[in-house]
């Protein structure tokens, strides 16, 4: 996908056309549960400014928009209480790009996933 198409799934739920269950909001991003956990603790963490993915995000995004997603990390992982630094056992970030990459929503976003032992990277690399 190389345009951004505004009726995804996300851009909807950045409305408030479609529910979610919000984690934390603030001017440059948005977080909610995934609708399909893959840990115990698996949230997401898009911008509210319209990116396809990475790529796009660090290429295109402003320098304060780039700043206030990498802040919002940490804010979420302490708020629920899964980062070593607020007594958590730690976390994982995922953040699909592409077709091999199996990203399913073309709004960037990242996975945090957290709370059972997540075992090796990859299952399967070939
Ligand atoms: P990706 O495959 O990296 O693009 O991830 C997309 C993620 O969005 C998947 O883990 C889905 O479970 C999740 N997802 C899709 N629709 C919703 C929704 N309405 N609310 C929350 N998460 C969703």
């Amino acid at each position: 996908m190389t345009t951004y198409d505004n009726q995804n799934i996300f851009a909807k739920i950045l409305r408030g056309e479609i529910p979610c269950e919000k984690i934390y909001e603030d001017d440059y991003v948005f977080s909610f549960k995934d609708v399909n956990p893959q840990a115990p603790s698996h949230i997401l963490i898009i911008p509210k400014g319209a990116y396809l993915d990475i790529n796009d995000f660090s290429k295109n995004a402003t320098n304060e928009e780039i700043i206030g997603f990498n802040k919002s990390i940490p804010i979420v992982a302490d708020q629920l209480g899964i980062s070593e630094a607020a007594g958590g056992k730690g976390y994982r970030l995922i953040s699909n790009a592409g077709a091999e990459a199996h990203q399913t929503v073309a709004h960037f976003h990242v996975h945090l996933l957290a709370g059972r032992n997540l075992g090796p990277m990859l299952v399967s690399i070939k």
